[in-house]
């Protein structure tokens, strides 16, 4: 039976179309994050938890961006000024967690 789908021929090409799919999605999620907000901060920490659920499986590393958008002991989003607090010191930015108080650090150029 010939069907009109094309198919994927190796396993390469599959796991590419998977990776592309599992960006939109992250980004996506990262999004929704930002709209619920406001709204609903469980429902935000749990579209990051996720997004890097989803990151790990399809072995899709996360933007620079993203990964400062969320804590990375409680997994909260982070946001500043709304659960998180952004300051910069010594050449680096300080990100500070309101959740659980946890400090992470990023140089800059
Ligand atoms: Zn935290």
């Amino acid at each position: 039976m010939v069907s009109n789908k094309r198919k994927i021929k190796n396993n390469r090409s599959k796991k590419k179309s998977f990776q592309i799919i599992a960006e939109k999605r992250i980004n996506d999620l990262f999004e929704r994050a930002y709209d619920f907000l406001e709204i609903n901060k469980k429902y935000s920490n749990k579209c990051v938890m996720l997004a890097r659920k989803i990151s790990l499986r399809y072995k899709v590393s996360l933007t620079k961006q993203q990964k400062m958008l969320f804590c990375k002991k409680c997994g909260a989003y982070l946001y500043p000024h709304n659960t998180s607090r952004v300051r910069v010191s010594r050449g680096k930015i300080v990100i500070l967690c309101l959740e659980c108080k946890h400090i992470s650090r990023y140089m800059y150029k």
